[in-house]
């Protein structure tokens, strides 16, 4: 993929990583309030549907972690960036998403991201190797399921080395991350 040398809405031609047939990639500039300048870029190929979307900073950002304690529908309505790199972690519940090769970006809300977290959670609960594990997966799912409905408390945490990720509310905790942690 070639940079794309001035901010702005733009399109242009590229190769799909998945089976190098013709792609196009689209960039389109957002402002986030209270956060900032971000670029969405998202990659289609013709020939196979392969989809990839990301966040892209259009300013120099610190490594960065959040900690927002959800309790109420505002906390769930939080709106929230998360680039590919972004970790999301449910400390209560002992669940830790890592970013993946193959992760998307995205602006969500908290609840946005929680339903992400239960879809992952579900595809452990279809791929687990024993019975345990099973449900194990299933629990967490179901107490997922339960923050969403406002009926369980739990504390989201967002960190990224590129500090592109971020959830955005007064009560969320910023902390800068050494870079070394990334
Ligand atoms: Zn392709």
């Amino acid at each position: 993929m070639q940079e794309s040398g001035s901010p702005g809405d733009a399109a242009l031609a590229t190769t799909c990583a998945v089976c190098g047939g013709k792609a196009r990639v689209s960039f389109r500039q957002l402002e986030i309030p209270h956060f900032g300048r971000l670029m969405h870029s998202l990659l289609l190929c013709e020939d196979c549907g392969y989809r990839h979307a990301d966040i892209i900073s259009l300013e120099q950002r610190e490594p960065a972690k959040y900690t927002l304690r959800v309790e109420t529908p505002e906390d769930l309505n939080a709106r929230v960036v998360r680039s590919s790199r972004g970790r999301v972690e449910l400390p209560e519940l002992g669940v830790t998403i890592e970013p993946a090769a193959e992760a998307q970006g995205f602006i969500t809300n908290v609840e946005g991201v929680l339903h992400r977290v239960k879809e992952v959670l579900e595809s452990c609960v279809r791929w687990a190797e024993d019975e345990q594990k099973r449900r194990r997966a299933e629990e967490l799912a179901e107490r997922v399921r339960r923050v969403v409905e406002g009926e369980e408390r739990v504390t989201i945490v967002i960190s990224d080395p590129t500090g592109c990720s971020a959830i955005i509310s007064e009560k969320a905790v910023k902390e800068v991350l050494d870079a070394a942690e990334g």
